[in-house]
């Protein structure tokens, strides 16, 4: 017999099961995952930044 499954989901951290209406098993994880969210904020704001100065860097080599 298969074996009954209940709802549930992970943890977007450390893949553990917890209840559907949770996103996080612990308030370490939610932090963690903050950090994470955060960090790769920054990475996009850098590429756009690098974007931008080559972008200006082409066009004043241009003119
Ligand atoms: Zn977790």
């Amino acid at each position: 017999m298969a074996d009954v499954i209940h709802p549930h989901s992970h943890c977007q951290v450390c893949g553990k099961a917890i209840p559907p209406s949770e996103t996080f098993c612990s308030k370490e994880c939610e932090e963690r995952f903050q950090e994470m969210v955060k960090r790769r904020k920054m990475l996009v704001y850098i590429m756009y930044g690098l974007i931008i100065v080559i972008l200006a860097l082409f066009l004043l080599n241009r003119g």
